[in-house]
């Protein structure tokens, strides 16, 4: 049956930013095709939504750790596979944006936006990625951006890092496609999130984008949540190195 090849029953998964937007859409739809799913939130925020995952008859956990701090990211993976025994999936969602003029940019925000959205994931993938090396096998998502491949308005150090986001996906997916481990990323579109708030604020703006879409919508976080089960699923083993748009259009206009 076809089906069977989306099926992930029996995968454990780890999905950071898992208590809100896309990450929570993300860890129910991995739930619902069968994963058990370790939520990671910077706080308590991700009860909610394993509590969901539980509701479907998987095992479910909820993390805390702020991936501004390395010894929290270090401490995470171990945390997850100390309860569920291993990881089969990482999806790697978790990410911030600072909005300022170029000039008015502080160091500490360009470090900040950095370290949580290029580097938390390259060091959660490294660690995790050993883990699957030595199982034979595993899927990593990283959620880049469309600023993965264009500029964007007064966000450089966001663009900087989803720009890193899609070529260290890219990077990790050449040294092991041969040892089963995939590694790919889905860029999404203008997605109604907390992220998006402030530009769906600003009347201009959000005209603007509604403008370009030529779904003539902006996205929902379950738009995203497809592509996901697909790459982490057996019907994606010989997508690897792929940064997957799901932007209703925008960058095919
Ligand atoms: P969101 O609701 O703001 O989600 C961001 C998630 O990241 C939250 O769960 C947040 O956790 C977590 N996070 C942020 N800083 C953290 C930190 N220091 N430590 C731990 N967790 C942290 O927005 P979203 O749109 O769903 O964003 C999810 C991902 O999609 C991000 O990587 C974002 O860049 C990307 N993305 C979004 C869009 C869009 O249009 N919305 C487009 C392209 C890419 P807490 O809530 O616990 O703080």
């Amino acid at each position: 049956m076809a089906l069977d090849w989306f099926s992930l029953d029996g995968k454990v998964a780890l999905v950071t930013g898992a208590g809100t937007g896309i990450g929570a859409a993300i860890a129910k739809a991995l739930g619902r095709a069968g994963a058990d799913v370790a939520c990671h939130a910077r706080g308590d925020g991700a009860a909610e939504t394993s509590a969901e995952i539980r509701a479907l008859g998987r095992r479910s956990i909820a993390l805390s750790a702020d991936l501004s701090d390395r010894a929290a990211q270090d401490a995470l993976v171990g945390e997850a596979v100390g309860t569920l025994g291993r990881i089969d999936i990482l999806v790697n969602n978790a990410g911030m944006i600072r909005r300022a003029p170029a000039v008015d940019a502080t160091d500490e925000d360009w470090d900040l936006v950095l370290e949580v959205n290029l580097s938390a994931p390259f060091r959660l993938a490294r660690r995790v990625g050993k883990l699957m090396l030595a199982e034979g096998g595993g899927r990593i998502v990283n959620i880049a951006s469309l600023l993965s491949f264009q500029g964007g308005i007064l966000v450089p150090a966001y663009a900087a890092s989803k720009g890193g986001v899609a070529q260290f996906t890219k990077a990790l997916a050449n040294e092991w496609a041969s040892k089963g481990v995939n590694v790919n990323a889905i860029a999404p579109g203008y997605i109604a999130t907390n992220n998006t708030a402030a530009l769906r604020a600003d009347p201009t703006r959000s005209r603007q984008i509604l403008e370009r879409i030529p779904a003539g919508r902006w996205g929902e976080p379950d738009d995203i949540a497809g592509a996901a089960v697909f790459l982490c699923s057996d019907a994606a083993r010989y997508v690897t190195g792929h940064v997957l748009l799901v932007d209703g259009g925008w960058m095919a206009r």
